[in-house]
């Protein structure tokens, strides 16, 4: 890799090791590890570290259902445990918190049937959500176990109670990464600045301020990535991602920051520090307005009072929508591209990033260091498995 004479040096003028793009989730904690390896790096963001899909309001951190146990559920469930680690580790060294908290999440069970389905996933939960000596479990409760919280009406055939899922303040988080690189001695952060087209043969990008010739890119622009790599990936028979619009809400009310999460049918109501509950999220394929909240937000607003009674009057003090990165494939597209290894995607994590964006990152950082067994991934997250899927080839 080339190494940079002068990293400090405006974009233009310098040659890097690695150069991110994307200040997102995705993009900072690809940042941290780089500069846990001493990697010689610039990240550009097109505006402001975290503006994008990660600058929202909700940080459920759900684990997939136990059941049809797969690599990739194995993937999530280690990236889950391990996240409380990561963040009490960069909450040490910059002295703020991220909201972080394994608080666990209620399922109410409308049906019998969805009682009998529940009993399997809890067995299947004993099984699997095992590391070392930490057990996480899939409980099945008659009455709801934080009786103030939901509504006792929800779960006519009971609730599951599960203890591995948790939440983190998505904005919170990323100013704690921020903070983090902004004492960084191998990384460099240029906002406003943005990748326009990346050359990787040669190694060159060009940007809004100037060309900046690198080692190795990690694309890490969320829903803006797949243009990126769609340029430099000839034969795609449709685009490698596309966007899907979120919506959701913040509301204030005195409820105990420690209550678990709760979900049902996609509405997801999450407790936070401060006297918050977030509520969430739409999911739309197409939109006309992608950054404005209409009444399906109402929607979902009305449906969390009536699940949690205790924000029937609670003031909604904020309503925000954004853009999440959706690959072809769904799951996340992380891995060098077929044709230049020198470029890296690190995007796709649609409605799981905050879980799993620290273990993506890191896999993405070794392979920028041509160390690819560092982080096993999934197969289904390579790019080149999504490729294949967008050309038709699998
Ligand atoms: C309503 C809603 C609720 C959600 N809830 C959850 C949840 O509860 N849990 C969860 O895990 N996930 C959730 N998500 C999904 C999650 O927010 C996203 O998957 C995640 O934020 C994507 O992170 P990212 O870093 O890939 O992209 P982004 O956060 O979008 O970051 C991309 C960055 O790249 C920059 N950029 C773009 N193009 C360029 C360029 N050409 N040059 C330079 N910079 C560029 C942008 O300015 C931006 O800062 C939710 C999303 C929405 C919309």
């Amino acid at each position: 890799m080339e190494r940079a004479d002068n990293p400090a040096a405006p974009p233009g003028q310098s040659s890097i090791d690695l150069l991110i793009v994307g200040g997102g989730i995705m993009g900072l904690w690809a940042a941290v590890h780089a500069e846990r390896a001493g990697l010689n790096t610039v990240l550009f963001d097109a505006a402001a570290l975290g503006s994008g899909a990660s600058g929202g309001l909700l940080g459920a951190l759900m684990p997939h259902m136990p059941d049809r146990w797969s690599e990739k559920k194995q993937f999530q469930f280690e990236a889950l445990v391990s996240l409380e680690a990561e963040i009490a580790a960069l909450e040490a060294a910059t002295g703020l918190s991220a909201g972080y908290r394994r608080s666990g999440r209620i399922v109410p069970l409308p049906k019998p049937h969805l009682r009998r389905i529940a009993e399997g996933h809890s067995r299947d939960a004993e099984a699997h959500w095992r590391h070392g000596e930490r057990r996480f479990h899939w409980h099945l409760r008659d009455e709801a176990p934080v009786g103030e919280w939901v509504d006792p009406a929800s779960g006519e055939s009971g609730f599951v109670h599960d203890t591995l899922a948790a939440r983190v303040a998505p904005r919170s988080l990323t100013a704690v990464l921020a903070a983090f690189l902004r004492n960084a001695r191998h990384v460099r952060i240029v906002e406003g600045t943005e990748v326009l087209a990346l050359d990787a043969g040669q190694g060159i990008a060009r940007t809004s301020t100037g060309d900046i010739r690198f080692g190795r890119c990690i694309v890490a622009a969320g829903y803006r990535s797949f243009p990126l790599l769609d340029a430099m990936t000839p034969g795609l028979q449709v685009p490698l991602g596309q966007p899907v619009k979120g919506q959701a809400a913040l509301l204030k009310a005195e409820v105990d920051p420690d209550l678990p999460v709760m979900f049902r049918d996609g509405l997801y109501i999450v407790p936070h520090e401060g006297g918050h509950v977030a509520v969430g999220s739409t999911s739309e394929d197409s939109f006309a307005e992608p950054f404005t909240t209409d009444e399906r937000l109402d929607a979902l607003v009305a449906a969390a009072r009536a699940l949690a009674p205790c924000l029937g009057h609670a003031t909604v003090v904020e309503r925000w929508a954004g853009l999440r990165p959706k690959a072809i494939d769904r799951d996340p597209m992380v891995g060098p591209h077929p044709d230049n290894p020198g470029l890296i995607a690190l995007t796709g994590g649609f409605k799981v990033s905050f879980g799993l964006a620290h273990r993506l990152a890191a896999a993405a950082i070794g392979l920028a260091r041509d160390e690819p067994d560092a982080v096993a991934l999934p197969r289904s997250f390579s790019l080149a498995n999504h490729i294949a899927v967008a050309s038709h080839k699998s």
